[in-house]
Order: C-alpha cells, then sequence, then structure tokens
C-alpha cells in the first residue's frame, strides 16, 4: 500500500485516535462546565471497528499510534483496544493522553496490555485552583495517577500543562520545580482556539515567548537539537540532561514538519486539528454492500483523500481563519 505523503511532501507516521468525546473533567480552555453536545453513543465506533481503521493506517505507513479523546481512559474497553493494537502485526509505538484521574486503578493493566508510555494533564499544583480549573474535586486523583504511572514504568511520563492568564500562569517556575523533583517532563501548551465554549482570546493567552521567559529567570535553558516532527521545542534544565518542552502551536506553528493525521471517535478522518472537512470512514465500516476485503481498500482510499487535503499549515494567524466547528474534545487532542 501507499504511504500517507501529502502534497508538500511530509510523510505522515503519526496517528491520533479519540476513543470518546466524554470526559471527567470541565476544563475550562476545553469544556463548559454546562456542555451537553455529545456525540450519539451508535456513532462511537466499536472497537472491532478501530482496529481495522488502525491496521489499514499501520499498512499505509503509521508507526506511532496515540489514544485520546475526550478522556480516552473513560472507554470501558480501553485495556482490549490497547491489548488489541499491541497485536498487531507491525504493531505501532503506542501512547495515550488523560488526565489519569482512572489511573490508579488504571495504569498497571495498560502497561501490562501493551502500552508504551504516557501523556498526563495538569495544569495547577493547588488542589483550590483545580478544582476552579476544571469544575471537578479531583487533584488527589490525578496524583494518584501519575504515581500509579511511575509504578507501573510507564516512562517517559510527560506532563501537559496551559497556562491561563490570571488563573495558573504565576505557577510555571513550580510546575517546572516539582517536574523535576518527580522525573515527569513537563510540557508547557499554547492555548489554542479549540474550546467549545469560545473563551479563548489572543489578547489574553499566555505567549511561548513569555514561558519561556518566566523559566529563565529560575533557569538556564539550553536547546535540544534534533526537534524533527515533535510539537514541543525542548531545552535542557541547567546542564542537565532534564528537558522541559514548550509548545506555541498558536505563535511559532510547526506544521511544516508535521506527521499527525486524526481519527474521531465517530469515524472522520481528519488531516489536522484545525481542518474544516472531514472524511467518513464509519460510513465505510458500516456499508452492508461491501465486504471486509473491499472495505479495507476504500478505507486506505480515503486516508490518502485526507493527507492529500491537508494544507501547508494551520491558518490561526491568517484574518480569514475560522476555528473548527467541532471542540478539540470532540476532534482528539
Ligand atoms: N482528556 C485528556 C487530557 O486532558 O489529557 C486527553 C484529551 S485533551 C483534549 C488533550 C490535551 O489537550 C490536554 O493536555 C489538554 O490540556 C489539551 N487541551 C485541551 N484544550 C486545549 C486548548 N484549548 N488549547 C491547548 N490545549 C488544550
Ligand atoms: Fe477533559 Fe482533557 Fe478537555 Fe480537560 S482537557 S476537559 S480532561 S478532554
Amino acid at each position: 500500500m501507499s504511504k500517507l505523503i501529502d502534497t508538500y511532501g511530509r510523510e505522515h507516521r503519526n496517528l491520533r485516535v479519540s476513543l470518546t468525546d466524554r470526559c471527567s473533567l470541565r476544563c475550562t480552555y476545553c469544556m463548559p462546565n454546562d456542555f451537553a453536545a455529545w456525540i450519539p453513543n451508535d456513532d462511537l465506533l466499536t472497537t472491532n471497528e478501530l482496529l481495522t481503521v488502525i491496521e489499514v493506517a499501520v499498512e499505509q505507513g503509521i508507526n506511532e499510534v496515540r489514544l485520546t479523546g475526550g478522556e480516552p481512559l473513560l472507554r470501558p474497553d480501553i485495556v482490549e483496544i490497547v491489548d488489541r493494537i499491541a497485536g498487531l502485526a507491525n504493531a505501532p509505538r503506542l501512547t495515550l493522553t488523560t488526565n489519569g484521574l482512572k489511573l490508579k486503578e488504571l495504569a498497571q493493566p495498560l502497561a501490562k496490555a501493551g502500552l508504551n508510555r504516557i501523556n498526563i494533564s495538569l495544569d495547577t499544583l493547588s488542589r483550590e485552583r483545580f478544582k476552579k480549573l476544571t469544575y471537578r474535586d479531583r487533584f488527589d486523583d490525578v496524583i494518584e495517577g501519575l504515581d500509579a504511572a511511575k509504578a507501573a514504568g510507564l516512562f517517559p511520563i510527560k506532563v501537559n500543562t496551559v497556562l491561563l492568564k490570571g488563573i495558573n500562569d504565576d505557577e510555571a517556575p513550580a510546575l517546572l520545580e516539582w517536574a523535576l523533583k518527580n522525573e515527569f517532563a513537563l510540557r508547557f501548551i499554547e492555548q489554542m482556539p479549540l474550546d467549545a465554549g469560545g473563551i479563548w482570546d489572543r489578547a489574553t493567552m499566555v505567549t511561548a515567548d513569555e514561558i519561556y521567559a518566566d523559566l529563565s529567570t529560575h533557569y538556564e535553558l539550553t536547546p535540544v537539537d534534533g526537534r524533527g516532527s515533535a510539537p514541543a521545542e525542548e531545552f535542557y534544565i541547567n546542564g542537565t540532561q532534564a528537558t522541559v518542552g514548550i509548545i506555541g502551536s498558536v505563535t511559532r506553528p510547526f506544521c511544516g514538519a508535521c506527521d499527525r493525521l486524526r481519527l474521531t471517535s465517530d469515524g472522520q478522518l481528519r488531516s489536522c486539528l484545525f481542518s474544516n472537512e472531514e472524511v467518513d470512514v464509519r460510513k465505510v465500516l458500516r456499508d452492508e454492500n461491501k465486504d471486509e476485503a473491499a472495505k479495507r481498500v476504500e478505507i486506505a482510499a480515503r486516508f490518502q483523500k485526507t493527507v492529500i487535503s491537508k494544507l501547508p499549515g494551520h491558518g490561526i494567524n491568517d484574518p480569514s481563519f475560522i476555528a473548527p466547528l467541532r471542540p478539540m474534545s470532540a476532534i482528539g487532542g
């Protein structure tokens, strides 16, 4: 089968798979507390359907799959999904992004099933702030989840942090100190215009330059060479091998080296978080007039269609930019 190469020569090797749009938190930059526009249950891909799409993707050169959401650990069959992806021929490297709430019970089974690595999101070290930021009093569960990920050996454990002005933007150095002490790889992500509540505002977002400047007053940061297709700019800290990452999605776009495609939980392929087009594979999977082999051929063709439609960049900084119709939680972060 053909590789997934777009018209700008970028070869796609990374597939982000959203397992659900549901979530156990309501991070203000992602989902309003009263959010209710959920994807209907019947539209969510079944485990078998997911596996078919991922297998076709792997045959076309995808070698890393990141499970995400919404909150991927809310999917009742999460351990089975990991186990089956890890058991594929030419199994991709398998990672997962989670809010960590269910890791206390799931970290060990996930590691055993074949999960290679994990990203856990945490925006503050204050229990009170966590409650304000997420509308849920679950700070302790995240900390227990982080400990469980360590005990399960899911290294390197990356911690994702979004800073919001006037809420937690004074915590960057303290978060880094905490991460270093606990051997977590911290990455700050610029807030993007992808929230369901439409609260993003360029004028108030905390920029990569501001984060760098703040950290630099406390730490000596040395750029790490060889970023490749990684979203994060990494820096060595105080001359050690420990690093911190800054993902400047808005102010320092990294689209030129992007190798990511996305599959939503309702079976739509996307070439970019910010694209306004989706290519339907659920329809193919549920087409009663096609046998398995014909479905796989058509799904492969739809991957090619998706990759060919990919634009050179996300265009957030163009005056004509229109935010995608679906929020991050439905697309898969
Ligand atoms: N629920 C899981 C979690 O929070 O890790 C996985 C899905 S979440 C959408 C994936 C990542 O996207 C998280 O690290 C989260 O902080 C980040 N995120 C969500 N909304 C964002 C936004 N508007 N801008 C930047 N990052 C965002
Ligand atoms: Fe849920 Fe993750 Fe969005 Fe927070 S960022 S509301 S944990 S999907």
